[in-house]
């Protein structure tokens, strides 16, 4: 079992979130730290750490992710003039909580893929 974070304590409401959506395999909820107008997370209910330990059986959840993510999107009137979508595995990656999360980022050009240290 992976070491729970303070994500899992959301999904199970134990915690105070802006959740928008939950459904039997993710959650999504407001970014506490937006980088853009509209910043969500989307999450598995369970955990896993990173992409790293997705394996078979997490599919369904994974692709629940991307098609929520959308639906969000077009919810946040965003689908028309895009949007990004990042997921963050590791050190490298730019990862600080190790449960999995999509991050949805729209609302205003994004600018350019990489920027920074
Ligand atoms: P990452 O760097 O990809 O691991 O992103 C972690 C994200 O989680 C950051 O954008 C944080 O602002 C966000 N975050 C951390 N704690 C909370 C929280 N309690 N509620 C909502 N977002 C959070």
């Amino acid at each position: 079992m992976a070491e729970e974070t303070i994500f899992s304590k959301i999904i199970r409401k134990e915690i105070p979130a802006d959740v928008v959506y939950q459904d039997d395999l993710v959650t999504a909820f407001r970014d506490v730290q937006p980088q853009a107008p509209t910043h969500i997370l989307i999450v598995p209910n369970k955990e896993i750490p990173t992409v790293d330990d997705v394996t078979a059986e997490d599919e369904p959840a994974m692709g629940r992710m991307l098609r929520v993510a959308a639906e969000l999107a077009r919810e946040e009137g965003l689908a028309e003039d895009g949007y990004r979508l990042i997921i963050n595995c590791g050190d490298h990656g730019g990862q600080e909580v190790y449960h999995i999360h999509m991050h949805l980022l729209g609302g205003r050009r994004l600018g350019r893929m990489l920027g920074g240290s």
